[in-house]
């Protein structure tokens, strides 16, 4: 059957992920037309060059410069042109007309969203975001909708391309992180600036959305603690390999229990040490994953392309048949669920385990030292495994290094030991710490 009503549809952006999104819209019309009841009519698309060479042919009428004209055309406005502004102030333009918006723009849901959900609550209207985190993978909608009814105890994922690629090569061909990050970028995984990526900030977006849709709360971008991966060595990763460990980029969000009683939620991001068995240890390449427990359906796992432009297109492509179907359905907007009033945790309140990397003296009570300062601060000592000492280091001054797998403790105990430590005479440098996540 041929629909003959209309959905007006405006883009915002025609760059990787606009261009794919015009040219499905495009390319599917008489099967969206089928699924949504009535056609998706791309109404135009707005972009800073109208005459700029796209990824895919598309027709040279429908650009435009004029972005606040083309929204106030529209029923639905899919906004791809990334950063804050003028994405913000257009979005809140078109939620304001009454419009349902899409967009990708995790930096703008994670530091503005709170102001354009309220918008789109106050007048009825939709905004949903599901390419922003994971790419393609269907991750937020699952969270929200599919497991509303169970409760989410831990989410962990790997949410960032690049660094995933970066670390993966250090693992599996031994690069550098300087030669793995040129590689990344000659191939297009990080882009000419990859502070974003490598410093965790794009990730750290990630998980404040991810813990605000798992915990039905508001969990501020800056309340998630971040690390980034750019002191990992050559040696931490070998010492990981060694040890039946690999080490990855997890935001990590979960409900916490203080030993005060407190129930809070704690949202952070850092390299960190997943054992080999563990699902997200065979998530290679560019690849994201996300790893959900829930009381009920326990362990779920989602994996897939966390970026690229078709595979995004899709995610947006979801969003855009579902706010369609809306608008010919009728009926409000469904609002963020953020009822919980569970404040957002310090990361001192966390209890995981640990992997610390010494050098140490080679002399008869070095170890006895050592080992008694980890019980002096309460974190107890699970492995410990001694190389041979440094020959180059000459008989002056012979140090070995000692890697000390921890059981559980507090984030706060094993700060105030890794600063004992580096006070202690027989210790020369502490190499690494890294957490220890998830079980196998
Ligand atoms: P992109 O390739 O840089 O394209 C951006 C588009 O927006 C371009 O068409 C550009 O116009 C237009 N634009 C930018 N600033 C504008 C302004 N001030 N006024 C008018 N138009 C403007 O970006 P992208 O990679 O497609 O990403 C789009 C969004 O998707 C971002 O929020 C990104 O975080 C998100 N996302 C991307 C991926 C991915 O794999 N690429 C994955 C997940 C999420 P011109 O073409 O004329 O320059």
């Amino acid at each position: 059957m041929i629909e003959h009503r209309t959905v007006r549809v405006a883009l915002l952006g025609a760059g990787s992920v606009g261009s794919q999104v015009a040219r499905l819209l495009l390319e599917q019309g008489d099967e969206l037309a089928a699924r949504v009841g009535a056609r998706l009519e791309l109404v135009g698309i707005s972009v800073r060059n109208p005459h700029g060479r796209r990824d895919v042919d598309l027709p040279a009428e429908l650009f435009t410069t004029d972005a606040e004209r083309l929204i106030l055309g529209a029923d639905i406005v899919v906004e791809l042109m990334g950063g804050i502004e003028p994405a913000r102030t257009l979005i809140a333009l078109a939620l304001e007309s009454g419009a349902d918006v899409v967009t990708a723009n995790k930096a703008l849901i994670a530091t503005h969203g709170r102001e354009l959900f309220s918008i789109a609550e106050r007048v009825g209207a939709q905004l949903t975001y599901e390419a922003a985190v994971a790419g393609a993978i269907p991750i937020l909608r699952p969270l929200r909708e599919s497991l509303a009814g169970d409760r989410v105890e831990r989410v962990m994922g790997i949410v960032n391309g690049t660094t995933n690629f970066i670390l993966d090569r250090m693992h599996t061909r031994g690069d550098s992180l300087e030669e793995a990050l040129r590689i990344a970028t000659e191939l297009g995984y990080a882009e000419a600036d990859p502070t974003a990526d490598i410093e965790a900030y794009d990730a750290q977006q990630k998980a404040a959305i991810l813990a605000s849709i798992a915990f039905h709360a508001d969990v501020p971008v800056e309340s998630v603690h971040r690390e980034g991966i750019t002191s990992i060595t050559r040696e931490q990763i070998q010492a990981a390999q060694d040890a039946g460990f690999v080490v990855k980029l997890l935001a990590i969000c979960e409900r916490l229990t203080t030993q005060a009683g407190v129930e809070g939620i704690s949202a952070r991001v850092y390299p960190a040490l997943v054992s080999a068995q563990h699902p997200l240890a065979a998530v290679h390449g560019g690849n994201n994953a996300v790893f959900v427990e829930a009381a009920a359906a326990g362990p779920l796992m989602f994996y897939g392309a966390g970026a690229g432009g078709v595979q995004t297109a899709s995610a947006v492509l979801g969003d855009l048949v579902s706010a369609a179907r809306r608008y010919v359905v009728g009926g409000p907007g469904l609002g963020e669920s953020k009822h919980s009033t569970a404040p957002s945790l310090d990361i001192g309140e966390i209890t995981t385990r640990y992997q610390i990397s010494l050098e140490v003296a080679d002399r008869p009570g070095a170890l006895a030292e050592i080992t008694g300062l980890f019980a002096e601060h309460g974190v107890s000592v699970e492995t410990l495994v001694q190389s041979a000492p440094d020959a180059a280091a000459g008989a002056a001054s012979p140090h070995a290094t000692l890697v000390i797998g921890t059981h559980s403790a507090t984030e706060r105990a094993l700060a105030a030991l890794a600063l004992a430590l580096a006070d202690v005479s027989a210790v020369h440098a502490v190499t690494g710490v890294l957490r220890v996540e998830g079980q196998a």
